[in-house]
């Protein structure tokens, strides 16, 4: 289905959760024709007749749907879950921890996703003697000894 949608489902590298993200970067040759072709239509509408002003008005068209584009991509990739940004993360890790961090804070203290989804996080939970345990809730794919 990602060759209809430009949409791919993939997992966060950080809390295991799946979530789609787009696989289009820039704009196509159909984007190209697309705005050609609505700027051609602007040219007969404003000025009724051919004339080489939408030039500009194709060109800003091109730019604005590039930008638009580039926008989508790069916001799909944040998970909407945890605050991973797989971007920040191959910059820097202590950049993407410290995001990941203040975005689970916020989560906390947000009333709206109190009753949704857990984030899927295999944190270690601790007991009411304080003691630290791994969570019961967590999945045994990666319970291994170190
Ligand atoms: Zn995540």
């Amino acid at each position: 289905m990602a060759l209809f949608h430009g949409r791919e489902d993939v997992y966060c590298a950080f809390c295991k959760s799946q979530k789609k993200v787009y696989t289009k970067k820039h704009v196509s040759f159909s984007n190209y024709v697309e705005t050609f072709v609505l700027s051609v239509l602007i040219m007969f509408i404003v000025w009724e007749g051919f004339e080489f002003r939408f030039l500009p008005i194709w060109l800003s068209l091109v730019l604005i749907s590039e930008v638009l584009v580039q926008v989508r991509w790069r916001l799909a990739l944040v998970c909407k879950r945890c605050g991973f940004d797989p971007i920040i993360y191959r910059r820097s890790h202590e950049d993407a921890a410290i995001k990941v961090k203040t975005f689970l804070e916020n989560r906390k203290k947000d009333p709206s996703y109190w009753l949704s989804k857990d984030t899927n996080l295999d944190l270690p939970c601790r007991t009411p003697e304080g003691e630290i345990v791994p969570n019961p809730r967590s999945s045994k794919l990666l319970d291994f000894d170190m």
